[in-house]
């Protein structure tokens, strides 16, 4: 512990990584408060109408495990072992996500937040301030300043060290942004996103194979469904925002009809609530944040989506969330528990090339998903890689089980991927591979590639 300072640390944002910040930060004795803007989602109906799920994933679920809330975390989570392929017809072509069975994790947002929330209640230095709204920062000063909706006040106090695990549109990053030497990005993508939900079969239970993660790949945008434990799916439509298609060509029932009748027709037949959800719920962007660095001195430290927002198509925006705690947690402790500048400073500067290698693999797989899991070459290549996977397991882990089920780093995961990608467009060049991709011959020059780059 810091002996020049005391130990009271404010956490900016109760969403899911402050949550998990502020619980290793606790476990290490730190006087820990949380500041959220929403109320507490214990005791709110936050997303009314709409029940936000997301994948979790082995990074994740390593941090949760040093917290002791995996096995928690997975009694409310439906595991995915593969991805489930719609085509226009209605056709199914399922891909398994790991070699091993392995899973994903489908988990509703606020459950997740819920059972973080419960966990630190009977810490005696965690405290929650719901309802306050932090609207400055100084970071030379480490002061916070905000608006408490409840009592209707302003509210400031003074802590010894602040984090800023606040999302996407981070008030305390805007705070490091006017420090000298400070780097900042932010690019959207054209698309945008929709919630839609499938609801439970008429006797309960859901209506498709809840163990997979459906996907209607079509080229310039897709569907996605994650089921909830309550029998419903979660699906997320992803589309231009203007354009042919685009969300701004969907202006009344009838032209949404004809849209999912051409395009997603079995999707249609289970979704009787399509015209509310879909004209009721708003188009929300997909945006990528980088940031450099992520602290300043020893006063400030951004965590999470604050640090490092990525577009959803990897399922590792959490996760890396999730990761970063529990590697400053490795950190921390290395450093003797102490928060000390030197410990900010490797933090921000290790965990930085690593965060922007998932936020471009997130791109990739984002065309990957929409193009790619459509196209009978790009599912050949993937059975090919299946295979050396399991043959192989040594010298051909894929890309996704690095990133999905491994704690090894994104960096590491995309070297790996680029180099794997290499060999795979040499092979996919094979003029009769279609034919002879079960061969020795395929696989012989596949060895031969591995070992000699
Ligand atoms: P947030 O979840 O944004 O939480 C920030 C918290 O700070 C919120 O509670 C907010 O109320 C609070 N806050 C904000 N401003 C203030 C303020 N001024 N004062 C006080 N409090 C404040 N990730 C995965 O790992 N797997 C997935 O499958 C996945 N799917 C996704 C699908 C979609 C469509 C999207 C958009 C994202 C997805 N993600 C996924 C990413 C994931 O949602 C984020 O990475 C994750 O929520 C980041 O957590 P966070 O706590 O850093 O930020």
């Amino acid at each position: 512990m810091n002996s020049k300072r005391g130990n009271r640390v404010a956490v900016v944002g109760g969403g899911l990584v402050g949550c998990v910040h502020a619980l290793f930060l606790a476990k290490r004795g730190f006087d820990v408060t949380v500041i959220e803007r929403r109320g507490d989602p214990r005791r709110e109906n936050l997303y009314a109408g709409k029940s936000i799920n997301l994948a979790l994933s082995h990074r994740g679920l390593t941090a949760l495990s040093k917290l002791g809330l995996d096995k928690i975390a997975l009694s409310i989570a439906t595991p995915m072992r593969g991805r489930m392929m719609h085509d226009e017809t209605g056709n199914l072509t399922y891909q398994p996500y790991g070699i091993n069975n392995e899973a994903i994790y489908s988990i509703g947002r606020i459950e997740l937040n819920r059972v973080l929330i419960d966990a630190a209640e009977p810490m005696p230095n965690i405290r929650f301030l719901f309802n306050r709204k932090v609207n400055y920062v100084n970071v030379y000063e480490r002061l916070i300043a905000g608006y408490d909706e409840v009592k209707k006040e302003d509210f400031s106090d003074t802590y010894d060290y602040i984090f800023g695990s606040d999302g996407a549109y981070s008030v305390v990053r805007q705070a490091l942004m006017k420090t000298d030497r400070f780097n900042f990005s932010q690019s959207y993508l054209d698309h945008g996103y929709k919630e839609l939900r499938i609801p439970p079969a008429d006797g309960g239970g859901h209506r498709i194979d809840p163990n997979a993660l459906h996907i209607w790949p079509r080229g310039k945008y897709m569907l996605i469904a994650l089921a909830n434990i309550d029998g419903s799916f979660t699906c997320t439509l992803f589309m231009p925002f203007s354009g042919d298609p685009g969300f701004d060509r969907i202006k009344d029932a009838q032209q949404l009809e004809s849209f999912f009748k051409a395009n997603f027709p079995d999707a249609l037949d289970l979704m009787p609530n399509l015209l509310e959800d879909y004209f009721e719920n708003p188009t929300s962007s997909l945006i990528t944040i980088r940031c450099q660095p992520w602290n300043y001195k020893n006063n400030v430290m951004l965590i999470g989506d604050a640090s490092h927002a990525i577009v959803p198509f990897y399922g590792q925006g959490m996760n890396s969330g999730f990761e970063d705690c529990n590697e400053f947690d490795k950190l921390l402790k290395k450093y003797n528990g102490e928060l000390s500048e030197e410990m900010f400073a490797e933090f921000s500067a290790s965990r930085i090339p690593n965060t922007n290698a998932i936020a471009e693999m997130a791109v990739e797989n984002y065309l990957e998903m929409r193009d790619g899991t459509a196209n009978p070459m790009f599912l050949l290549r993937k059975r090919i890689e299946h295979k050396m996977a399991s043959k192989y397991p040594d010298q051909w882990i894929p890309k996704y089980s690095l990133v999905t089920f491994s704690n090894a780093s994104y960096s590491k995961a995309q070297a790996i991927g680029r180099k794997q990608a290499r060999i795979m467009d040499k092979i996919m060049l094979h003029s009769k591979i279609e034919e002879i991709w079960d061969s020795p011959e395929i696989e012989n020059e596949i060895l031969e590639l591995v070992s000699s780059s």
